[in-house]
């Protein structure tokens, strides 16, 4: 079955009793037990809940996974998949990684004796020097943020594998539908479902998904036991942007390309970042691991007044943290998603203050331009 069939059926039958289409929103804490000695598959909804279940099999199925697990929201889901590590532990990660990731690996993590480090995943060889014998796990995340760096997912599953260590990709900003890590190697796939799979800006949740029982059963420990469940409500919103995430994926994308492409022929913008530009440093690498470009790209202004000066004057785009909604959203890293790192770090990742991150939303891309070249006079 092709991407976008799955995305529309998703192994899910009409509702057995009444035909309908959607999936039921099961409202219920608890459920009735028709054979109290016997057990049944719904007992408590923390545990499991049906319309929570729909969203984990479906997310399951588009990531190439066995097994899907719904969070109340993407950092749940990385904390708890994360969880899986004991004292003692060791992981490496990515260091351009979600700014939220980074408070849980130096602020939270560490107080439970799972030791973190940050390593440049760009050089093989500083990620297997970084390897020691406690070392579980490596973390990444691609394309990075803000900067749309790209780590070959390949090169570094392969140094992974030959020392055991569990794989872990943060696959917000491509969504299933423009990168599938398990079938690469990975073994944990995790998402801010808050972005491109809800879609609309209107509910926060993140997912999990992996492919081994074992790891499976490690999650599902932490899911039912930490509790950071995601409510049937916003299952049913996750469900439902879901169906349209390859058409909505196909226009932004076509109109991040479009506006990345105009803005890097402007002679007064100093820098673009996208990986779908001729000559983004691993263009190539990243195109034979995901099947497009994405909707997110981020540019230099030259100066932080003009970009301050965009960030008011745009719009048709939100100045908002958040990305992968229907809307245009223009962020300021500096400001927003990349404040809590010290300006000397920031300055050393290339996080400037002239730096503007945008993600394409499904506006018409010729108002996009007219409105952004307002905002950059
Ligand atoms: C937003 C985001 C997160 C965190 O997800 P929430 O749903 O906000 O908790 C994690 N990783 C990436 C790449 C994100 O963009």
């Amino acid at each position: 079955m092709e991407f976008g069939t799955k995305l529309i059926h998703f192994g899910h039958d009409y509702d057995k009793e009444t035909g309908a289409l959607g999936v039921p929103i099961y409202q219920t804490s608890t459920f009735h037990q028709h054979e109290v000695e016997k057990g049944q598959e719904y007992d408590y909804a923390r545990s499991g809940n049906p319309t929570r279940k729909a969203l984990e099999d479906a997310i399951a199925l588009l990531e190439v996974g066995t097994h899907g697990f719904a969070f109340a929201s993407g950092m749940a889901a990385i904390a708890s998949a994360l969880s899986v590590f004991s004292s003692g532990d060791h992981v490496l990660i990515c260091e351009e990684v979600y700014g939220g990731t980074f408070r849980m690996a130096t602020k939270f993590f560490p107080r439970f004796d799972v030791e973190i480090s940050f390593i440049n995943v760009g050089e093989l060889d500083d990620v297997a020097q970084a390897i020691r014998p406690n070392t579980k796990a490596v973390f990444l995340e691609t394309p990075s943020n803000p900067l749309l760096k790209i780590t070959d997912l390949r090169a570094v599953i392969a140094l992974a594998k030959q020392k055991n260590l569990i794989v872990l990709v943060d696959n917000t900003f491509m969504s299933p539908y423009l990168q599938r890590p398990l079938s690469l190697g990975a073994d944990i796939v995790l998402h801010s479902a808050t972005k491109f799979i809800g879609g609309h800006s209107d509910v926060v949740g993140g997912l999990c998904v992996v492919k081994d029982p074992d790891l499976a059963k490690r999650i599902y420990f932490i899911q039912n036991g930490f509790g950071a469940v995601l409510g049937p409500q916003d299952c049913f919103l996750m469900l439902r942007g879901l169906k349209t995430l390859k058409v909505r994926m196909d226009a932004q994308q076509k109109g991040a390309q479009e506006i990345a492409q105009w803005l890097q022929s402007r002679s007064d913008i100093p820098a673009v970042f996208y990986p779908g530009l001729v000559g983004h440093p691993l263009r190539d690498t990243h195109l034979s691991q995901a099947d497009g470009a994405g909707a997110v790209f981020s540019f230099r202004c030259a100066s932080k007044e003009r970009a301050l000066k965009f960030l008011h004057s745009v719009r048709l785009a939100a100045a908002a943290v958040s990305l992968g909604g229907v809307e245009t959203i223009a962020s300021y890293p500096v400001k927003m998603s990349h404040a809590a790192i010290p300006p000397l770090e920031r300055a050393r990742l290339g996080i400037t203050d002239d730096l503007i991150r945008i993600s394409v939303g499904l506006e018409d891309p010729a108002d996009l331009l007219e409105d952004f070249a307002n905002a950059l006079k």
